[in-house]
């Protein structure tokens, strides 16, 4: 008898034991592996537009290149076709660091209530200059102040890039005013100004790109924001953003 009784209380045990297999909390699902067949949609990256008017000039501009391409960053410059002349090695130097290249008149002035002659004598030598040392390549437009009529609109021959986040960075020159001005208006598929003819400017922009990078933006060139949004730039037509939908 007591030998029976030996086997249930192994049976017992043995029931007990399955129990407690079957039942045991299972482990998590993997979610990502290196190479593993199954892939797993990434986030979207948050993306910035940095873009720099009135330059080239060569004190600042070339310290902006040299902490931009510290940074791995690239950004879009609108040159002034009048400070082309002397400066083509730093207009080089941008395109081989693979930022873009627009174009903001010659002589700075307002493109608005321009005759169609009027606005090609600003656009057309600047776009003949800087073809000249970058080859024949598109070149977006950024008329000074942002001022736009329907001729320009009918008479610009690029893309019209204007801006949604300005910390008016002429206005005082603080740097560190600048930068939270920037900081804290900034999101998804902004296009921000600035302008690469201040120290004050450059050293707001590298401070920018360093707090952003660490809140997870990434900095690209205006045809890049856009084109990852899906728009494709055509001429003639306003940008302003790249919002997400
Ligand atoms: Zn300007």
């Amino acid at each position: 008898m007591a030998a029976r009784h030996w086997n249930w209380f192994w049976l017992g045990v043995a029931v007990i034991c399955a129990a407690v297999f079957l039942l045991r909390p299972q482990e998590p699902p993997k979610v990502i592996q290196a190479d593993s067949a199954v892939k797993v949609a990434e986030p979207q990256p948050k993306l910035l537009a940095l873009t720099f008017d009135d330059g080239p000039r060569r004190a600042t501009t070339a310290k902006l290149l040299e902490g931009l391409e510290q940074r791995g960053v690239q950004a879009t410059f609108f040159l002034i076709g009048k400070q082309i002349e002397g400066n083509e090695d730093l207009i080089r130097q941008m395109a081989d660091s693979g930022h873009q290249i627009g174009i903001h008149t010659f002589d700075h002035v307002e493109l608005r209530n321009l005759s169609p002659a009027d606005i090609h004598r600003q656009l057309d030598p600047t776009r003949e200059a800087l073809r000249a040392i970058l080859g024949d390549r598109e070149l977006l437009l950024r008329p000074p102040y942002g001022f736009v009529d329907d001729t320009l609109l009918q008479q610009a021959d690029s893309p019209i890039i204007l801006w949604s986040v300005d910390p008016e960075d002429w206005h005082d020159r603080n740097v560190q005013r600048e930068v939270a001005h920037i900081v804290s208006h900034v999101q998804d598929g902004d296009i921000i100004l600035m302008h690469d003819i201040f120290s004050e400017s450059v050293d707001a922009a590298l401070q920018v790109v360093d707090q952003l990078h660490q809140a997870g933006y990434a900095f690209v060139t205006v045809d890049d924001l856009l084109l990852s949004r899906g728009i494709t730039p055509e001429t003639g037509k306003i940008y302003r953003h790249a919002h997400p939908d």
